[in-house]
């Protein structure tokens, strides 16, 4: 008999319509008198202050402060380890029917305050209503989708028979994790990569994304309604590159879940080999990294079709997706007739506050827009800028949409990920040589393939070395239990979130033989 009701992926609302409008509005101006405050370290589902402060502010209002996060500092990793691995003890003592019950309630929760979560991450990262209310869905999926996953590793796995012997394999938690998120999705990644881990019976450290801890704490205050025992959570945002290292390099930390740059992830890579003193296992590392996604267009393609995914793949959250299409790749029939479709959508696209619901909002930070600006000023040098690329609007970290047009292969912005809204147009000879440009690169997070010829898109299916591709639609957007994700090549360890076998990796398998 099944425990809950089938899956089914959290609905969206319609905000082309008014009432949906009203409610969000009416979600942002609740959470509106809630800023300011001050959210503490959360060890053993207790609050700690710290002394230190980590301050939020509102990349669309960047003199708005959104809250403060206690800073943890090292004084604070031997007393949050303590708190998990009793957490761990109780937690991965109960069935996984418990479990799962624990996660549902959790899901309700945040259920029950969706267009609020969603309202706290239009204002601290600057994604307007529909962004923000899919990174909402989208964490709720996972908590709902891994509750019934876990209940599949309950069960003892087939082993053949052996005569006089009773052979039983099952799978067992492992211990206590780190969990470093990014930003860019800060509920629905936070809350994937927390949830996964715990199902199935381990403990985690989450160390938010420092510029996103107000939701992260949002997300901690559904925790401690859920009823998970003291010390399975934990809540400790801090300096990345400070007390990130000794949390990775701790000797009681069982594995890392990590989802962000390459080189953070590459770092952590390193460190996590490393056997330290009194360390008696191998620690597990899960990398998910970052993307220079590609979507090709053929001779084919419905060059509207093609236009519209491209503008909605590039520009999305201000391309701030790891899956974001950041290469258009156009075979060279079709080139100048798609570029000025692409153009004229990329060029109605309005730019403005995430809380009056614009298309295209504010970068994450100062230093993002920085090093956005760095990568348009050495584009300039080696391609033709052809839309934006510029700042606007002097109240938040604003970047007008940009397009590049004629981009050489070698060029930094076809190369390096840049992780805002610019847009690199390349053109092939044919589709053959655009299926080459799309898979020469380091990484192969997604792509996607705008065609109506079957030969191009069964060889896209082949050849075509993303970790989620997709044909004839937008290269973002995938959904939990729908269309597992994560990437190939430097893009990282394709532990494909929201997907069948995500949970297992934070497992062992146990085989115990008895002959009677
Ligand atoms: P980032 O690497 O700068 O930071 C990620 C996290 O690592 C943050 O919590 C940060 O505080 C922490 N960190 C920084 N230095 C650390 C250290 N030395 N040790 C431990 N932790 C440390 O990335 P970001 O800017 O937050 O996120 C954007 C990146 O994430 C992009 O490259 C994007 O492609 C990638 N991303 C990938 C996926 C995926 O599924 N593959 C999903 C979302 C984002």
């Amino acid at each position: 008999m099944e425990l809950f009701e089938p899956f089914r992926n959290e609905p969206y609302s319609d905000f082309t319509q008014e009432g949906p409008q009203q409610a969000y509005r009416q979600a942002l101006a609740e959470v509106r008198n809630q800023l300011g405050r001050d959210y503490p370290l959360i060890i053993g589902n207790k609050p700690l202050e710290t002394g230190q402060w980590i301050v939020s502010s509102n990349p669309c209002a960047k003199d708005e402060v959104i809250g403060r996060a206690a800073k943890a500092q090292a004084a604070q990793i031997e007393p949050v380890m303590a708190a998990a691995y009793q957490g761990y003890h109780e937690w991965s003592g109960w069935s996984m029917a418990e479990r799962a019950r624990t996660l549902v309630k959790l899901a309700a929760i945040m259920r029950r305050r969706k267009l609020e979560l969603a309202a706290w991450m239009t204002l601290e990262a600057g994604k307007n209503y529909a962004e923000a209310e899919a990174d909402t869905a989208e964490a709720i999926d996972f908590v709902e989708y891994y509750a019934r996953q876990s209940l599949r590793l309950a069960e003892p796995l087939p082993t053949y028979p052996y005569p006089g012997e009773e052979n039983t394999s099952f799978l067992i938690s492992i211990g206590v994790g780190v969990v470093i998120p990014p930003w860019n999705f800060p509920l629905a990644i936070l809350t994937g990569m927390t949830i996964g881990p715990v199902a199935v019976g381990n403990a985690v450290i989450v160390k938010p994304a420092s510029d996103t801890p107000v939701i992260a704490a949002k997300f901690m205050e559904c925790v401690l309604e859920a009823g998970f025992p003291p010390g399975v959570i934990n809540y400790f945002p801090g300096g990345g590159s400070d007390i990130g290292d000794a949390l990775v390099d701790h000797p009681r930390t069982r594995f890392i879940n990590f989802t962000g740059s390459l080189a953070v992830g590459l770092r952590i890579n390193e460190r996590a080999a490393k056997v330290q003193s009194g360390q008696t296992w191998l620690k597990k590392v899960y990398l998910e990294l970052g993307g220079k996604d590609a979507l090709i267009v053929d001779e084919s393609a419905d060059l509207d079709l093609a236009a519209a995914a491209a503008a909605a793949s590039g520009y999305g959250y201000q391309g701030q997706k790891c899956s974001a299409m950041s290469r258009l790749i156009v075979v060279d029939k079709v080139y100048d007739a798609l570029l000025k479709k692409f153009l004229a959508r990329v060029g109605a696209l309005k730019l403005g506050p995430a809380e009056g619901n614009y298309p295209v909002n504010a970068v994450i930070s100062a230093k993002a827009q920085e090093s956005i600006l760095g990568y348009i000023a050495k584009g300039k040098e080696q391609a033709r800028l052809v839309l934006g690329g510029k700042t606007a609007r002097p109240d938040g970290h604003y970047l007008e949409p940009t397009v590049f047009a004629d981009v050489p292969e070698d060029a930094a912005i076809a190369c390096e990920e840049i992780f805002g809204p610019v847009v690199a147009v390349m053109r092939a000879k044919d589709f053959s040589d655009a299926l080459r440009i799309a898979n020469d690169s380091p990484y192969g997070l997604t792509g996607g393939v705008i065609s109506r010829q079957r030969e191009h898109i069964e060889r896209a299916r082949r050849e075509f070395m993303a970790g989620n591709l997709y044909v004839n639609r937008k290269i973002t957007g995938a959904l939990v239990g729908v269309q597992p994700f994560g990437g190939f090549k430097l893009s990282g360890s394709n532990a494909k979130a929201g997907g069948p076998d995500y949970l297992r990796l934070f497992m062992e398998m146990k085989t115990v033989t008895e002959r009677f």
